[in-house]
């Protein structure tokens, strides 16, 4: 641990240790984590939310866990209430990254570590710590994978047997997501060398995150967009190949356009990247409709917030293993990052199936 991080995690748990007046020697079933989720929209938060409870409640904690159906007012009110309810400590995805300054000072002033869950919140002296997956590494992944599918490239990273040009359309996710920006970084700098060589068009001429960012990566707005590309962009008789999707929600959306404008068969359908690997993507992806998604272990990361609430309960520093990459805006907070999995159609057994993350009867159903 970098000597500036183990100093920024010792502020956070300095006075009379971590939480709201708690002790070390308090018992499990006397401290509550508060952990406040964005949205039940999306299958990986009903996840992340139901593993990071569990996990908590198997140690004994008593766990406050709340979403806040994606509207920024109801998650600053819910956070608000888990600190006057006596949150020890604060598990929190954001909605919006910048939104919570003011329950965070309140946390601070109450001496509530505060975990910064998937999503880095920005714009605050008060996060305590960050459990996350490599998001730049994601987006990589996802611009490496439409290449992939397109036979660019191969799984392996060298160079595919197919030539190209071809024509892409590039979506991001909510620019009020600190990841949305990781990811599409992550993405651009892996596609620049091929759209510079001619090699890829991106034919709306859309490349800047602020066109192409879908708000509350909402998949009706992804569906909207795909819609108005076609009609604007592919009225002259020619075809997308590709589409570079930062989350399988906005990948369905995309596809359903796409279905909708004759792009029926599976070798009609473009290239289209995903992640989380939900359900109703696998099943696309086993299907051959949706080319690949990325895997993010919800569990793992359970795993971790856990082992950082628990460090913060017992006033010990939760352990990091990235001290410099994500800057908040007021400073780097110390972060536990976690590696991600491409998924392709002859991935699935082995990643999803054999880990026990789904059985084959859930993707063959997708549901
Ligand atoms: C998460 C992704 C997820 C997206 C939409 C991001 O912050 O890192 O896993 O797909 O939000 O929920």
């Amino acid at each position: 641990l970098g000597s500036a991080a183990l100093a920024l995690s010792m502020a956070a748990c300095s006075g009379d240790g971590a939480g709201s007046g708690s002790t070390s020697d308090e018992k499990p079933s006397d401290l509550t984590i508060g952990v406040s989720m964005p949205t039940q929209t999306s299958e990986r938060w009903i996840a992340d939310g139901n593993s990071v409870k569990e996990k908590l409640e198997a140690k004994g904690y008593k766990v406050d866990l709340q979403y806040a159906g994606d509207d920024i007012p109801t998650q600053s009110q819910q956070v608000d209430q888990m600190i006057t309810r006596g949150a020890d400590v604060l598990i929190i995805a954001a909605i919006d990254g910048t939104a919570l300054s003011g329950q965070l000072q309140a946390a601070a002033d109450a001496k509530i570590p505060v975990i910064s869950y998937d999503r880095l919140i920005r714009d605050s002296p008060n996060v305590d710590f960050y459990v996350s997956f490599d998001n730049y590494k994601v987006g990589v992944a996802q611009a490496s994978a439409l290449l992939v599918g397109l036979g660019l490239q191969t799984k392996d990273g060298a160079k595919g047997e197919a030539t190209g040009p071809f024509n892409i359309e590039l979506f991001a996710g909510s620019l009020d997501d600190n990841n949305a920006h990781f990811f599409f970084d992550g993405a651009m700098d892996t596609l620049k060398p091929f759209i510079d060589a001619g090699t890829l068009t991106v034919k709306s001429g859309q490349t800047k995150i602020e066109q192409v960012a879908i708000l509350r990566w909402q998949q009706e707005a992804a569906q909207k967009r795909m819609e108005d590309l076609l009609t604007s962009s592919y009225n002259d008789n020619s075809k997308v190949d590709g589409v570079l999707s930062p989350y399988d929600g906005i990948s369905r959306g995309i596809i359903t356009a796409l279905q909708n404008a004759g792009y029926r068969g599976v070798d009609e359908i473009p290239v289209v990247t995903g992640q989380d690997a939900e359900i109703a993507s696998v099943k696309l992806i086993n299907d051959g409709i949706q080319s690949s998604t990325i895997f993010k272990d919800t569990r793992l990361l359970a795993d971790q917030a856990v082992l950082a609430g628990e460090a913060f309960l017992q006033d010990k520093t939760p352990e990091a293993n990235d001290s410099e990459t994500y800057n908040n805006g007021v400073k780097v907070v110390p972060s536990y990052l976690l590696p991600v999995e491409t998924v392709f159609k002859d991935d699935i057994q082995k990643v999803l199936i054999d880990s026990g993350y789904y059985t084959a009867e859930e993707v063959a159903a997708g549901q």
